[in-house]
């Protein structure tokens, strides 16, 4: 029985004076047979035989979801809406997996709209639906498509992501019907908000489930499942689907139904993504990354880095080396109106790059995006299909190329291999690289905002690594530090607390870890031939999109699915074996680096065909290297004695505090200096994770329809 009977006034809900006449029924009787006649049909959408489902039209469904869905230009249902929402009206509980940017939001909001609308639900019932999503971006998409194709429904919705103000917003959520949300203001709600009661709730959803019941959001979750009435349908979707029995016993799950789509097809990934990957030492990473942005500035690209500070860095230093490409930067510190500005502003462009941390890894369907470049080894191979799923979408084609570096090749594309991933082995045409260290090492000595970004950058990737729980893979030890630091225009790498005490216990080759550091420091000028293949072969830049892929990138070797492994026949594979940490280093000094070389740029801030021993006087950008390290050496003293200042003054007002001081600072010692300094940097870095952004969101609400 219903609580709120209610009369449907048209659309907008306005009250209209209309004149009764015998003949023509009332809308809300109309409605209420309609439902009637709706309803009668699922019983054949419950039957063995499925329904010959082909287009909308074939699924039984209410008029104002149709027009919806006809505005909305969506009119075939895909494979996994096919599948998905029929067995949804039916009210099951669904665990749907299908490929990235194959429709799944539909499959759900279908259901969901439909759920409501046979219930004659209003904005007196409170809340009735919930849709979970693991970022802002996320729900503020899925709230776009809801708001789309829910246009003529007569029930309210909102998005619950932060960046208004808390209080207004409390209001509204207690006539709110349909909320999207993410899991940290959700619970903000369920604390603070007086009368918020979910305890009418007919539907929850999960979009990207398993990301949603994972360690990050768990604690959240927990919590929120149990203001959940059990009495619910429950629906999860996501192109990693969770079977976990442990997470399905946590959503009490009702005899769910298992959906895949995956089962018709031999990889997991989109058909038509090309997918590739390129092995990379790491102080080359960010050349390459230049090189390849620049030779592809008819593209829109998305770049994926493993930090805030990374993403924050690599944005501030292209952009300062002009790709000829517009940048942008989207990571979860950023102010909320920056973000959505951001993500709109990427979606309309038609030739762009983003650079961004895993918030946009899962689920966003920017449209027409070329290339997914992931730049640092992602966690998994979940993740790395989902990151690699923002492009190829929905019939679409797209490439996606991956970096690693030597030491994490066997392992991840073992990895990937398992997960059904076809993915070529390719090489960078040494040919077209751009050296860029120069110019970072100037901006680094010219701008103390950059080389703070630099030094961060630095942190957060090397705590990245450390962090990483596949230590299969991930080797912070194996990080070559100095080179890495110079790659990015620092002079000397900054001290990582952390990692020197790990290093202590990495026992294994303890000498050797050791003499990583003298060999790097003493070779570092010796001058090898890819020193100066980079320096000498960069007369190029190809804005052709046929063209510009052959040259720049060329394949090595083709791996299936099956683990089956197809040299090139063109590409001789050189055979890499895992070198001790003293070959390593020294393979490292002998690719690429030199010193105090001369480098030359154009008018348009590109690297002129010059040889690098130009004499002085050839200089257009004021870049000298050797000038610009004595700079920078004078910096780093000036800095370490700032530093020094300050914690000399830091100590001397704690020791004129009434407590005894325990242990006196060594006034002059380099070592304790940086490390004080750096131990600040680290407690900032340690919350540089995208999963504590949730943590800060304040409540926006936009009502979606009033009644
Ligand atoms: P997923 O959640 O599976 O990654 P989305 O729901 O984001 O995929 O959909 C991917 C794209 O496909 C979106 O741009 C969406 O508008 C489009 N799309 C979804 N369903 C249909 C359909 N039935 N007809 C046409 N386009 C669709
Ligand atoms: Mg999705």
């Amino acid at each position: 029985m219903k609580k709120h009977a209610r009369v449907y006034h048209g659309d907008k809900g306005k009250k209209k004076t209309t004149h009764f006449k015998e003949s023509k029924q009332p809308a809300w009787k109309k409605e209420l047979k309609e439902i009637e006649t709706v309803t009668s049909e699922y019983d054949v959408l419950e039957a063995d035989d499925k329904l010959d489902i082909t287009r909308f039209d074939d699924i039984p469904l209410s008029k104002r979801t149709r027009r919806g869905l006809e505005e909305s230009k969506f009119y075939e249902p895909t494979l996994i809406q096919r599948e998905g929402i029929p067995l949804g009206l039916c009210g099951q509980d669904i665990l749907g997996a299908a490929k990235t940017g194959s429709g799944k939001t539909l499959a759900f909001l279908i259901p969901v709209l439909e759920k409501l609308w046979r219930e004659r639900w209003s904005s007196l019932d409170g809340l009735g639906a919930l849709l979970v999503s693991p970022t802002r971006e996320l729900a503020y998409q899925t709230f776009e498509v809801l708001r789309k194709v829910g246009k003529y429904h007569d029930f309210s919705g909102g998005l619950v992501i932060g960046g208004k103000d808390l209080k207004v917003e409390q209001n509204h959520i207690l006539r709110t019907n349909i909320v999207v949300c993410t899991p940290g203001r959700l619970l903000q709600h369920m604390d603070e908000t007086p009368n918020f009661d979910c305890g009418n709730l007919k539907i929850l959803v999960l979009d990207e489930a398993d990301r949603i019941l994972d360690l990050g959001f768990k604690t959240a979750m927990n919590a929120i499942i149990e203001n959940l009435p059990m009495d619910r349908q429950t629906l999860l979707y996501s192109a990693t689907q969770t079977k976990s029995v442990q997470d399905l016993a946590r959503l009490s799950l009702k005899n769910p139904k298992y959906i895949s789509t995956y089962e018709m097809s031999a990889t997991i990934t989109p058909k038509q993504l090309a997918q590739s990957y390129i092995v990379c030492e790491l102080p080359q990473k960010l050349c390459v990354l230049y090189s390849f942005l620049h030779n592809h500035t008819k593209s829109k690209t998305i770049v994926f880095f493993s930090s805030c500070k990374q993403v924050k860095f690599t944005y501030e230093a292209f952009r300062r080396l002009r790709p000829g490409v517009p940048l942008m930067a989207l990571y979860g510190k950023q102010k909320q109106l920056r973000r959505v500005a951001i993500y709109n502003d990427f979606c309309s462009r038609e030739f762009a790059v983003l650079f961004c941390t895993d918030i946009a890894a899962r689920g966003l369907d920017f449209p027409a995006v070329h290339w997914v470049v992931q730049a640092d080894c992602p966690e998994d191979a979940n993740t790395y299909v989902h990151r690699a799923g923002r492009t190829a979408r929905f019939e679409k084609d797209g490439q996606a190329l991956l970096f690693l570096l030597p030491s994490e090749e066997e392992k991840f594309v073992e990895q990937l291999q398992a997960k059904k991933v076809p993915i070529n082995k390719i090489e960078v045409n040494p040919k077209k690289l751009q050296p860029i260290q120069g110019k970072l090492e100037a901006f680094c000595a010219q701008d103390g905002e950059m080389k703070h970004w630099a030094q961060k950058s630095f942190i957060s990737y090397v705590r990245s690594v450390y962090l990483q729980s596949n230590k299969e893979v991930f080797n912070v030890h194996l990080l070559p530090m100095n080179e890495y630091a110079l790659s990015l225009g620092l002079v000397q790498p900054p001290k990582v607390r952390f990692l020197q005490k790990a290093k202590k216990k990495f026992t294994t080759r303890d000498s050797d870890v050791d003499s990583d550091v003298d060999l790097v420091a003493e070779d570092v000028e010796s001058e090898t031939d890819e020193t100066k293949m980079g320096t000498t072969s960069f007369n190029f830049r190809q804005d052709e999109k046929q063209t510009e892929d052959e040259d720049f990138l060329t394949l090595k070797k083709t791996v299936y699915p099956t683990g089956d492994i197809v040299e090139d026949s063109t590409n001789e594979t050189r055979k890499r074996k895992m070198s001790s940490k003293i070959s390593q280093a020294k393979k490292l000094v002998n690719k690429k680096l030199k010193l105090n070389t001369h480098v030359v740029f154009d008018d348009g801030d590109h690297l002129a065909d010059k040889d690098e021993h130009d004499s002085e006087s050839d200089f257009e950008g004021g870049i000298d290297v050797s000038k610009v390290k004595q700079v920078m050496k004078k910096r780093d003293k000036d800095d370490k004695k700032i530093e020094r200042e300050r914690v000399r003054s830091l100590h001397k007002a704690k020791r004129l505090k009434s407590k005894p001081k325990p242990k006196k600072v060594a006034d002059d010692s380099d070592d304790q200096e940086v490390s004080v300094r750096l131990s600040n940097v680290e407690k900032e870095e340690s919350s540089d994770t995208d999963n504590n952004y949730i943590e800060d969101e304040q409540l926006a609400l936009h009502l979606l329809t009033s009644t």
